[in-house]
């Protein structure tokens, strides 16, 4: 198990996640409760988009650091927490009774953050697509999949 994470961290390019989904999710069962819900978003998706084809650099260098940058279709795609990023209409875009005025602020001041960044991106050439955390099913995956093969196309 060790070898097989140390292989995954040391693969730039994201290989070491063509391991097949019933291992993947044996693997999480056995990792410590705290780590694997962090990166469980983030695994989902790039294991659907590796499935398909993709290949990607995880890690890059670019405003709001994207969760994947796909450098052929010249695409990011974030990974966002319902919450924290403010899913507007979602039932997890909940707000907390106290603290009201904390909280709204600190929403205030993500989406900023977020509506700045896909900004920056477009304009350095990016397509910026955005999955959410309770978008995290195949048929939500295949529509990003389409999303981004058609950006692609009508660029070219
Ligand atoms: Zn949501």
């Amino acid at each position: 198990m060790h070898a097989v994470w140390a292989k995954q961290a040391s693969c730039d390019i994201g290989c070491g996640l063509m391991t097949d989904v019933v291992d993947q999710a044996k693997r999480s069962r056995m990792m410590s409760g705290i780590r694997s819900k962090d990166t469980k978003p983030e695994r989902f998706v790039r294991s659907a988009l590796h499935r398909a084809g993709f290949r990607f650099r995880l890690h890059a260098r670019l405003p709001g650091k994207p969760d994947v940058v796909l450098p052929k279709y010249h695409a990011v795609v974030f990974v966002h927490g319902c919450f924290w990023h403010r899913h507007a209409g979602c039932r997890y875009t909940t707000t907390p009774a106290s603290n009201a005025t904390f909280w709204q602020e600190k929403f205030a001041a993500n989406k900023q953050r977020d509506t700045a960044v896909r900004r920056q991106l477009r304009r350095l050439g990016w397509q910026v697509h955005v999955i959410w955390s309770c978008q995290l099913n195949q048929p939500k995956m295949d529509a990003l999949i389409a999303r981004i093969r058609f950006a692609k196309g009508s660029k070219s």
